[in-house]
């Protein structure tokens, strides 16, 4: 039975691969029966990249083992899956993927959200993943191998019953006993190195705690061709909606200009941005009303339309002459780290319409939600005009 490896790349799936390979007596299986597949997000930190090519990859070579490299192809399933490589020979690591998750967060202007599921993952990884695997397994029973480690056992157990048919799932850490800081150890003692957690360079999940905010800031400032991908998807992410903001809301932004070295690799930002191609933007929402509540918002929908491009300075000073020469009465003009000129504010009642210009780098696409025209018409006829005016 094929033996199928998710291997995340992090410390804890190294640590399995170390010890199967180092330690016969730990698996169950023979090596040909074995495949290890990873799913690439294109998103990766370079350092994981350089970990897996210098350490992983020539042991995998070793043995032989078939080691499958994935990715989206587009950001719709139809468009299905890009085999990076498929060699028992393995060299490169392919972080940077096919169609990244950056790529869709620039789209759309946003940044990958927490809280409930994380749908990011789910799409570039679990999806793509999957659809390799039903691909090699060809619908046979296979064995499917996850790296969970002995304090992830309620992951452990939401996991059980998901996946392919035929897929029997199987958990090497927890039946060793073995937790993370057992497993950066053995990596240690084998390889010399202090193994990274891997992840995007733009996760909100690594920096959702203070721990998380104290391991990865330093890592952008130590970086800044990598800290600027996370940054310009929040800067263009909060000029299209100023509550967005890669750490729960707050954004890093802020949390660098408090750090050492955090105002100095600002300071470089701008000037990455000033190298950008600019718009002006027309974002619209149109938020609906809680059912039984109009005080609370339920779903938006949402308009996102280019109105002018060009350099940084000149979509600047266009917005600065539109403001001064044409705002209509009731718009508001607002200037700082973001330029905007809001024609309709959120108020306090529900329905209501919400539209402003903005400028930010030239990375979204054009994007109206199918529901947003009626929507809109909805939110104009909302409470919230009377206060507008
Ligand atoms: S590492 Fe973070 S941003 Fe990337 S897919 Fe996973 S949860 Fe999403």
């Amino acid at each position: 039975m094929k033996v199928v490896f998710g291997f995340g790349m992090g410390v804890d799936s190294a640590a399995i691969l170390v010890e199967w390979l180092d330690n016969p007596d730990s698996r169950t299986f023979d090596l040909k029966d074995l495949i290890v597949v990873i799913a690439q997000t294109g998103d990766e930190w370079l350092e994981t990249g350089w970990l897996i090519e210098m350490f992983i990859f020539p042991l995998l070579r070793a043995h032989g083992i078939r080691t499958i490299q994935v990715a989206r192809a587009s950001n719709s399933q139809r468009d299905g899956i890009v085999i990076l490589d498929d060699t028992t020979q393995p060299t490169t690591c392919y972080i940077q993927g096919a169609y990244r998750l950056s790529d869709e967060n620039f789209e759309v202007a946003t940044v990958p959200q927490t809280g409930g599921i994380r749908k990011c993952s789910l799409k570039a990884k679990g999806w793509s993943l999957d659809t390799l695997i039903a691909d090699i397994t060809g619908g046979e029973p296979f064995v499917h191998v996850i790296g969970f480690e002995v304090n992830e056992l309620g992951r452990m157990m939401r996991d059980m019953p998901l996946g392919l048919p035929g897929r029997i799932p199987a958990y090497p850490l927890t039946g060793w006993g073995w937790d993370r800081d057992f497993c950066e150890q053995l990596l240690w003692k084998k390889f010399q190195v202090k193994w990274i957690k891997s992840a995007c360079v733009q996760c909100p999940y690594a920096l959702a705690s203070t721990a998380g905010l104290a391991r990865t800031l330093p890592r952008y400032v130590a970086s800044p061709y990598e800290a600027f991908k996370p940054l310009t998807m929040e800067y263009l992410s909060v000029a299209a909606n100023p509550r967005q903001g890669l750490i729960g809301g707050r954004q890093l932004y802020d949390a660098l200009l408090d750090v050492e070295g955090g105002p100095e690799l600002l300071a470089e930002f701008q000037e990455h941005l000033n190298c950008m191609p600019w718009a002006i933007y027309d974002v619209r929402r149109a938020f609906r009303a809680k059912a039984d509540d109009m005080m609370k918002p339920a779903n938006a929908a949402r308009s996102m339309t280019r109105i002018a491009t060009g350099d940084r300075a000149d979509i600047v000073g266009l917005l600065d002459y539109m403001a001064n020469h044409h705002l209509p009465p009731g718009a508001r003009y607002e200037i700082g780290r973001h330029q905007r000129v809001w024609l309709h504010e959120r108020n306090i009642y529900y329905p209501c319409p919400e539209q402003a210009f903005v400028t930010g780098p030239a990375l979204a696409i054009d994007k109206t939600n199918k529901t947003f025209a009626e929507a809109w018409e909805e939110a104009l006829k909302g409470p919230s005009q009377l206060s507008f005016v």
